[in-house]
Parts: structure tokens; sequence; C-alpha cells
């Protein structure tokens, strides 16, 4: 007799056990019906692109370098994409980084598994912020890491908890999004960056920022980022790996991302990447570099964080004068999210997975907070995304939702 299963054609990678398909995902397929309105998305507005400045940007590129935009290209990335990269990081007080100091990356996702792939050995431990971006949970579950979390307050993650959890676990690296973080919205504090940088130095620790918002601040912009500021810390430069991307400010479509990383783990990275997609678009980059170069950049961030944070302000005034009491959140200051929490007051739901399937028979949809837990998921939190829908359309949203935790 043969086996059945052995004789499958298809028989996965052992390493495909150690992650399910989201949860969420579910939800998602819920979501195009007609008339909801969703918070649930983790998109920027599409009606805010620099369609003008990407159409110029493209023409440039083609009659300018169409060799090098349309050719295969160095898995690197092209030489002005990373000049202008190294430029735009200057500019927000990373001053020593130079383009050789980064690779582009097809999206700062593909940095996320350029990194885990580089780094992780089956059973290696990492910590994450508790709560974190899903997709990064899965792309380092998927090379058989074991998550350690860190507990995330509105300053940021808890340093003192990591500095204990470093000690306990000796992680191959700590995985952090210091500036509002999805899903949290929280910014870490000047104080507390400070600290992270000086521990990784102590206890020789790679930490990864991955900062894709730290432009999308609303009045004041946040701290610098770890990497701006590893210049003040002796031997910081050498423990850190900073991850950055055009997708929420220019455009998530195309696809670029760079990662600045210590010279051995840049090397690993090219090399992981050669063997991946050999290089990102170079038409995208191309066109990347001519937007980077056109100076369009200040008036484009200016006009998009101006408008998410007219939409966030009218989130946050919704969600405090309709739920009250029975949610708990920070008003973020900047970034695409609100991050809350169920509080259970006047014996209103806890369970945020439940109430999310209330919620889309009422009309409005939001992402529960679960999923984006390593571990120990907190099922009363949710994370509400304004950045898609204009202010009467949240106001709305949110009598629905309110309506769905009051039916
Ligand atoms: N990191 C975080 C925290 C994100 O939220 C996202 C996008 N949702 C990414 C990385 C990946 O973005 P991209 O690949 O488009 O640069």
């Amino acid at each position: 007799m043969s086996d059945c299963a052995a004789s499958e054609p298809v028989r996965l990678a052992e390493r495909l056990n150690h992650v399910e398909t989201s949860a969420i995902r579910e939800l998602f397929k819920l979501l195009g019906k007609p008339g909801i309105i969703s918070f649930a998305g983790g998109f920027p507005d599409a009606a805010l692109f620099d369609v003008d400045g990407i159409r110029e940007a493209t023409l440039a590129a083609l009659d300018s370098q169409a060799g090098a935009a349309l050719q295969y290209g160095a898995t690197e990335g092209l030489d002005a994409l990373r000049e202008q990269l190294a430029a735009f990081m200057a500019g927000k007080g990373a001053r020593d980084v130079t383009a050789t100091d980064l690779i582009v990356t097809t999206g700062s996702q593909q940095a996320l598994d350029l990194i885990g792939k580089a780094l992780i050995s089956p059973g290696d431990k990492v910590i994450v912020e508790a709560p974190t971006f899903l997709a990064t949970i899965q792309c380092f579950k998927l090379y058989g890491a074991e998550l350690i979390t860190v507990p995330v307050d509105d300053q940021g993650a808890d340093v003192e908890a990591l500095e204990r959890l470093i000690a306990q676990h000796r992680p191959k690296f700590v995985y952090l999004i210091p500036t509002f973080g999805n899903p949290s919205g929280a910014q870490m504090s000047l104080e507390r960056r400070r600290r992270v940088l000086e521990l990784a130095v102590r206890t020789r620790t790679l930490v990864v920022e991955d900062d894709p918002y730290g432009d999308l601040y609303f009045d004041v912009p946040p701290p610098p980022s770890l990497l701006a500021l590893s210049h003040e810390v002796p031997g910081g430069r050498a423990c850190l790996v900073h991850c950055g991307s055009l997708s929420k400010v220019l455009s998530p479509g195309l696809r670029i991302g760079w990662m600045v990383a210590p010279p051995l783990l840049l090397a690993k990275a090219t090399m992981c990447k050669q063997f991946s997609d050999a290089h990102t678009s170079t038409f995208a980059q191309a066109t990347a570099a001519q937007y980077l170069a056109s100076g369009r950049m200040p008036a484009t961030l200016q006009r998009v964080r101006g408008i998410y944070a007219q939409r966030a302000a009218a989130m946050v005034q919704a969600l405090q004068q309709t739920l009250g009491a029975a949610i708990d959140f920070v008003p973020p200051r900047g970034g695409l999210f609100v991050w809350a929490r169920l509080t259970g007051a006047g014996g209103g739901p806890t369970d945020a997975v439940a109430l999310a399937q209330r919620a889309i028979a009422h009309g409005v949809a939001f992402v529960p907070g679960a999923p984006f837990f390593a571990r120990d998921p907190d099922v009363a939190t949710l994370r509400l995304s304004f950045a898609t829908v204009d202010e009467e359309r949240i106001r709305e949203g949110v009598r629905r939702l309110a309506a769905a935790l009051h039916g």
C-alpha cells in the first residue's frame, strides 16, 4: 500500500506549521458588503497620493535614465535612490548615514523578511512589542522564532521590562516600532529611546527599528529615530537596524523600502535578496529617486499630515463623546491608528472579536486587537484606522459602533 500523504504532489515545508493564516483575514472577507464604513484597513488614503508628482517623476525617470529604469540593476538598489534616501534620513537627523549604509528593499516588509532570513534559526528568541505589527509576527514565526513580548504603554515599550527580558532570554534581536506603532499608535519618549540604545550597546543586543510612520506626525515632530540618536551613543550604530518605507507617505504600490544595518547583516541581507527578487523594481526605484530629487516631498508630507491629523481628531472626539467610559485609549500623535480597549463599563462587552462581528451587522468594521499579540492576546483591544474615511463618515462610523456596543 502506498502512503497517500507521502505521495501527494504538494508536501509543504515544516516551517509553515509555525503560522496560521490570520484570523482577521476572515473578517476582511465581510468588508466588501455595500455601505460598510471601514476602520479596519491599514492602508493610506489613495486620494492623497501625489499623482501629478509621481507622473512627473515617472516621465523624468524615462527621459533621463531609461536604461537604468528598465534594465536589471544592482541588488543593493540604484545609487541615485540610495543617495536620495540617505539625504531624506539626514533631513530627519540621521546625518552620518551614507548611501552605502543602506539597501533598497521591496517595501519595508521585505526588509523584515530579509532580517528574519539572515538572523533567525529555528528556536531563536526574538523580543517584540505587545502588541506589534501582525505581518512581522507571522514573518519571524515562519523562520521558527520563539517570540517573547515586552509591554507597551503610551511612552512606547517598557524599557525596564525589556532589560529584564534581554537578561533572561538573550534574544537574537529586539524588534520595535518606536514611532506611532502599528497597531499601538504609541510614541516612544526621547528618554526611553536613549535608554534602548544604551541597553543595546551595554548588552550587545541588536535592535531593529521599524519606522514607516515617523513622518506622519500631527502637530509636533516625534523624537528623533533610534537611528538619528545612535551617533550620540558610542557603539550605537553597530547594534541597530533601521527599516524605512515610502509606502505611507508616497505610495505603497511603488514598493520602496530600505534598511540600514551593520555591514555584516547588510551584506547577508543583500545576498538573500539576490536569491529572492534580484533587486527591487528599477522602474519604481528610478521614479522614487526622481520624486525625492524633485523637492515635492516636504509639501506632500505637510498636506498628508494635515488631513490625517483632522481625521484623527474627528475620531478621537467622536469616540470620547459617543462611547465615553466604554472605551479607553490614548489619542495618537501621528500615524494611522487609534488603539483602544473595551473597558466593560456599564456592562458593555469586553470581547472585541464578538463586537467586530456585531459591528459589521451595524455597518462598521474594525480590527480586533488579539492577533497583534505574539502571545497572551488581550481580547478587549481593537484597532481603528481613520486614514481612509472622511470626517463625516468617521462620526457616522462611531455612531454605528456605539449602536453595536449597546445592541
Ligand atoms: N512595518 C509596519 C509597522 C507596517 O505597518 C507596515 C505596513 N503596514 C510595514 C512595515 C510594511 O510596509 P511596506 O512593505 O509597504 O513598506
